[in-house]
């Protein structure tokens, strides 16, 4: 992390017209963590478990799993923890995984699908989820939601884990918070009726934007034709975020098309206020908070959405030059 971000990092988060937006970071491992000292970051907006699964030739144990999740909730000492459980499949294949034949697996068996499917590989999880977080306040999202009534499949089975711990007399978390991820586009049309059902809710802007626009995040052909400041997404976007608004539920965003300051701002601009980022991206993303004015970036931006053009990149940008 560059020295002039780490000087920046106690600095409030908030844009010159006064709206706070919170900075999580992204991790996956344990190496990780450090950076949410470094990097001055609220918490772990998005740990994303499956790493584990994918660097190894077999399931991990639920003591390996427990283990690395209880380093992680350690080393985060008072700063949140948001476990997103394995999603394995699409571009995150296991060796040890038979997933089938499956002409477009991005659009296959993985998420909370393969977790409703197979309770044997998430209720270890979640029985290491819960171990780990013993005593403390256990923050849990499951990725690839498509329909509300997967939510509670998938509460369900958690339920059930809690209940073996209870009659284990196994210690329990104080507080089981769960989170939806909206990457779908039939989760983000249905967000708020998601969001009646959770805790908070996150969009995987990367699986978002794949299944809107129908291209392959890995393609690197597709993915120059379409960019996440395409006037339509921005919009279907800022739609997603008002209907969850109404809801009070909170909802992140930790896709990472924050890496681009020009989407970022506008990520800002349809009203998202919570974000989890790269570690290498949160200083950046910091300093461009506080340049940035919402409410008239908001307005701009409204007053361009029905735009026809494949983007509004160029324009914004200028937009946010002469706007300081
Ligand atoms: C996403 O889809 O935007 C996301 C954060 O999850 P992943 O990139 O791991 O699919
Ligand atoms: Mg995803």
């Amino acid at each position: 992390v560059e020295a002039s971000y780490v000087s920046e990092k106690s600095l409030a988060s908030r844009t010159k017209d006064g709206e706070d937006v919170a900075i999580m970071m992204n991790a996956g491992l344990a190496l990780d963590m450090p950076f949410l000292e470094q990097t001055g970051a609220e918490g772990v907006g998005l740990f994303r478990t499956e790493l584990q699964f994918l660097i190894g030739s077999q399931l991990p144990s639920v003591a390996s799993q427990e283990a690395l999740y209880r380093e992680a909730l350690d080393l985060a000492g008072d700063k949140p923890v948001i476990f997103r459980t394995a999603d394995i499949g699409g571009d995150k294949t296991a060796p040890y995984m038979d997933h089938g034949n499956e002409v477009n697996p991005a659009m296959g068996w993985r998420g909370v699908r393969m977790a409703v499917d197979r309770p044997g590989l998430i209720r270890p999880q979640l029985r290491a989820l819960l171990s780990a977080a013993a005593g403390r306040t256990l923050w849990v999202m499951f990725p690839f939601v498509t329909l509300p009534g997967e939510v509670d499949d998938i509460r369900e089975l958690l339920d059930r884990e809690i209940d073996r711990s209870r009659r284990r007399e196994k210690e329990l978390p104080n507080d089981v918070k769960i989170g939806a991820m909206i990457e779908t586009p039939a989760s983000a049309w249905r967000a708020d009726l998601i969001a009646e059902k959770v805790d908070f809710l996150s969009v995987g802007g990367n699986d978002l934007a794949q299944f809107y626009f129908a291209a392959d995040r890995d393609s690197e052909r597709v993915q120059r034709r379409y960019d996440p400041m395409n006037p339509g997404f921005l919009s279907f976007l800022k739609n997603t975020v008002e209907k969850v608004s109404r809801t009070g539920t909170p909802l992140s965003y930790c896709g990472e098309q924050t890496a681009d300051p020009v989407t970022a701002a506008a990520l800002i601009g349809v009203g998202v206020r919570l974000f989890s980022l790269p570690a290498a991206f949160v200083g950046p993303f910091r300093r461009l908070v506080r340049s940035l004015d919402a409410k008239a970036t908001a307005e701009w931006l409204d007053s361009n959405m029905s735009q026809p053009q494949v983007t509004l990149r160029s324009s914004f940008r200028e937009y946010l030059k002469d706007s300081g």
